[in-house]
């Protein structure tokens, strides 16, 4: 839920509770959110501080201000659960700067039925009435300020100028909700900064430079059927070999499928997925290059 109101775009769709019960009514109204504390800018301090989501009047009064036995019936379209409501997000530390989201919570399954139908409250005490395979979801369907993907600066400091090019525009295009462009951006500076990037990487300390310099020669000789992003993993150091996937090889197969074949919701996933793998990756390199420029000095200053 943090992560979820901290980070992502609009209509990013997260799952908020997997299997859902009816004693169990974790966000199935408004008045559920309030408390819920989040990471956010605050432009009045300039700096990234605690936020906490808060209900105003007129949402209080449509949705109820506590819990009720039942689930109001307001909350419900065709039996699922659907409601959209404003959620204010206001910073704790001035307890002035404020957020707002349009928030849209829904189930995958019907659910108000089997409540209507049932002894509700003593389901409730029991808290064991589970409604297989329902799931509750939530997406931000409107924000004010825009929510805006901020340029990484390690990144724009590691990429030349025309890779950056490609960088904002993929960034413009995500806080857009442009899927199908962010992933064409995206892709354009993986097929064009992959082997850069992994000559970077053989340069560093713990890395198996001559074996990553072995893939390197046979890659190009022949770069149509390289092997190089699916062996590079054992050679990789260790920071980068944290995520238990190799993160060369996932990059890579972001440009091996066809676009043609994804809908604008899947662009948008896959541009944020790389978008986040490709700054994991470059921060490590970086993170590792200054470890070595420390190094360095120190030993210079035992000479
Ligand atoms: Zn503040």
């Amino acid at each position: 839920m943090k992560e979820f109101l901290s980070n992502a775009g609009l209509y990013q769709i997260h799952k908020i509770l997997e299997n859902y019960t009816l004693g169990n009514e974790d966000y199935t109204g408004p008045y559920d959110f309030v408390g819920e504390t989040f990471e956010y800018k605050c432009e009045y301090e300039d700096s990234l501080k605690t936020f906490e989501i808060e209900l105003d009047k007129a949402t209080l009064d449509y949705f109820g201000s506590q819990r009720g036995d039942q689930i109001s019936s307001e909350n419900f379209i065709n039996e699922k659960l659907n409601y959209t409501f404003k959620a204010i997000g206001r910073c704790k530390s001035c307890n002035d700067y404020h957020v707002y989201f349009l928030l849209n919570v829904f189930s995958n399954n019907p659910i108000s039925d089997i409540q209507d139908n049932i002894n509700y409250i003593n389901f409730r005490k029991q808290n064991t009435y589970k409604i297989a395979n329902t799931d509750i979801f939530i997406q931000k369907v409107g924000a004010f300020p825009q929510i805006k993907i901020i340029p990484d600066k390690i990144v724009t400091k590691y990429f030349k100028r025309d890779t950056n090019g490609f960088y904002y525009k993929g960034l413009n295009a995500l806080n857009q909700n442009f899927g199908i462009g962010a992933f064409a951006y995206f892709r354009r500076i993986i097929e064009k900064e992959l082997i850069n990037i992994i000559t970077d990487i053989k340069s560093l300390p713990d890395s198996h430079s001559a074996e990553i310099e072995k893939l390197l020669i046979k890659h190009n000789e022949n770069p149509q059927i390289s092997t190089i992003y699916d062996n590079i993993f054992e050679h990789l150091p260790n920071s980068l070999k944290v995520l238990g996937d190799n993160p060369i090889k996932l990059l890579y197969n972001q440009t091996s499928e066809g676009l043609h074949s994804l809908t604008e919701e899947e662009c948008l996933e896959k541009a944020n997925s790389i978008l986040q793998l490709l700054n994991f990756v470059i921060k490590k390199i970086n993170e590792e290059r200054s470890e070595i420029k420390i190094l360095r000095e120190t030993i210079k200053g035992l000479k």
